[in-house]
């Protein structure tokens, strides 16, 4: 019997598979495993398209097809489940099963709370995250710091706290520490992201904890529902995929690894934030870098939060139309909207053509708001505070406290 908490190395059974997937094929083999026995209708996840740092979100409803997407891309930085909102009609007709990041699970809930995606019909495959690097800023760490032509390389991984390339010619590795103090590495959001095993989908699966001669060869694989359990066992019973119990010293090792990137994410968050300042200074901030906006829209397009067919920020009396600098009003009203929420996926910032670093205002008012009201987004299918306040409690509290603000950020 598997239950929700258990703990294995899992590999899978084909060996042409293996060589194509990251550790072992676990997570391929689930997939298809789901979708050959009718257990889902189809599969959404991500194969290589022109090159390397080009990564393809993918639906798939032909078993033979799953093979192209095994395989971790790290500079894949698109989030998949706004993809399930806007283009699968949030999966309410059909059973998905799809490999999710952190960012992509978080992002799957709040759309659930919002009745955006159904998530009874929703098979999350989970991997393990430790970041993902942005492809511009891929290819010009490549040619600057490893001296290599990114158009050479054929193998890109984190391990070990390195960045590691293989190329025409050899391999190279350099601390991801070291890049990250010049401006490279991982995404701003990623190096504060805290999401790193996401145990609110089916199954965790990463390489962190495999040890011995299944190191490299296996997915330490977490259980972490029902559902989960329900189809390791399947897969296993039917004898698609292997596996044994994880080294005790592998899952004390995995631990650490997870605890050492909590400690390096409070560091980033520490001084990022810092950097913001407070109060006056941090709003004079966010209002200058917001004045290059130019209302394309990409962010709210992106972000997992906005969902509204009738958005605030295109009304005319909330937001004057056809006027540069944009009205402060509009980036405002997203703040308003969505700091509660907020999962730090860095779509805003990411899709942004006028590069504002959007994620950052936002996930630093989570963050805020997180430490006063207790509310995590993205983790499970609480509400966030403000949905549950009734509106003629919350002016009878704001009377007897003499206060209109909830919280003052004109100190
Ligand atoms: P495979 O059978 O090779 O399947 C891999 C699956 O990942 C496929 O379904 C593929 O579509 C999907 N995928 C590939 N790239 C992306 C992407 N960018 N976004 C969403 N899905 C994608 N594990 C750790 O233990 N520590 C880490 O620090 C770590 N960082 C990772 C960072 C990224 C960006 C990714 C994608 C994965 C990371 N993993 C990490 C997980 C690990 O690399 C393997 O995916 C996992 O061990 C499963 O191996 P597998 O052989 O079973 O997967
Ligand atoms: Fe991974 Fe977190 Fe970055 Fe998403 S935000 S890609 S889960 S590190
Ligand atoms: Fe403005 Fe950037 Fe958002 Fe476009 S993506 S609306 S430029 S903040
Ligand atoms: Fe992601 Fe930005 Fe939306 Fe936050 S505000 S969830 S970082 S797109
Ligand atoms: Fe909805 Fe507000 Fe986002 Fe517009 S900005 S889509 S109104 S949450």
């Amino acid at each position: 019997m598997v239950k929700k908490g258990d703990m294995f190395y899992a590999w899978t059974s084909d060996a042409e598979l293996a060589k194509r997937a990251e550790c072992g094929g676990a997570v391929t083999t689930l997939l298809k495993y789901a979708l050959e026995n009718n257990i889902v209708d189809a599969v959404l996840a991500v194969r290589k398209g022109a090159d390397l740092y080009d990564a393809v979100p993918t639906i798939i409803t032909d078993p033979k097809e799953l093979d192209q997407t095994a395989g971790s891309l790290h500079c894949g930085t698109m989030l998949l489940s706004k993809l399930v909102k806007n283009y699968l009609g949030g999966a309410n007709n059909f059973r998905l099963a799809m490999t999710v990041k952190g960012c992509d699970a978080m992002g799957l809930y709040e759309l659930a709370k919002r009745q955006q995606v159904n998530l009874d019909n929703v098979l999350m495959i989970g991997v393990n995250c430790g970041g993902s690097v942005s492809p511009v800023t891929a290819r010009k760490m490549i040619a600057d710091k490893f001296e290599v032509d990114p158009d050479t390389v054929h193998k890109e991984e984190i391990d070990k706290g390195q960045f590691i390339i293989e190329y025409e010619g050899g391999h190279k590795g350099i601390s991801i520490d070291d890049l990250e103090e010049e401006g490279y590495g991982r995404r701003p959001n990623c190096r504060r992201c805290k999401m790193k095993i996401p145990r609110q989908a089916d199954l965790a699966c990463g390489n962190w904890g495999v040890i011995g001669d299944k190191a490299g060869k296996a997915t330490f694989v977490e259980v972490c529902s029902e559902k989960g359990a329900n189809l390791l066992k399947a897969a296993v019973d039917a004898g698609v995929l292997k596996t044994e119990a994880p080294n005790p010293k592998g899952i004390v090792i995995r631990g650490k690894v997870e605890g050492a990137m909590f400690k390096l994410a409070d560091k980033w968050r520490k001084r990022d934030f810092e950097a913001l300042g407070d109060g006056r200074e941090r709003l004079a901030k966010i209002v200058t870098e917001t004045s290059r906006c130019i209302k394309c829209y990409a962010c709210i397009e992106q972000c997992p939060i906005c969902y509204c067919v009738e958005c605030s920020t295109k009304k005319p009396y909330l937001v004057e139309p056809g006027t540069l600098p944009v009205p402060f009003m509009f980036h405002l009203i997203r703040f308003a909207h969505i700091a509660d929420s907020c999962v730090n996926c860095g779509q805003c910032e990411e899709n942004c053509p006028m590069e504002i670093p959007n994620s950052l205002f936002m996930h630093a008012q989570q963050c805020e708001l997180e430490q006063m009201f207790g509310h995590v987004p993205g983790v499970d299918m609480e509400l966030p505070l403000l949905a549950l306040v009734e509106e003629k409690d919350e002016r009878a509290r704001l009377a007897a406290t003499g206060s209109d603000q909830i919280f003052d950020i004109f100190k």
